[in-house]
């Protein structure tokens, strides 16, 4: 199973649109943009997944589906 990113020890927050992101969602989001960017459909899969384990886990909040 991949890290979660290594910068996700900054933690900075921010608002992004309703969402409010911590330093780990901006880091995930960002690097599953890439993996679409590079049709990555395993890299983009796993980093769904651990996107929506790290939201459970750390907000609280279950993503709905489809996300
Ligand atoms: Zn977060």
């Amino acid at each position: 199973m991949t890290e979660e990113p290594e910068d996700a020890a900054e933690v900075t927050w921010a608002v992004v649109g309703r969402d409010v992101m911590c330093g780990v969602c901006v880091a995930l989001r960002r690097q599953r943009g890439l993996a679409i960017q590079e049709y990555d459909r395993s890299r983009e899969v796993d980093l769904r997944v651990l996107t929506r384990r790290h939201m459970r886990e750390q907000h609280g909040q279950e993503l709905p589906f489809p996300w």
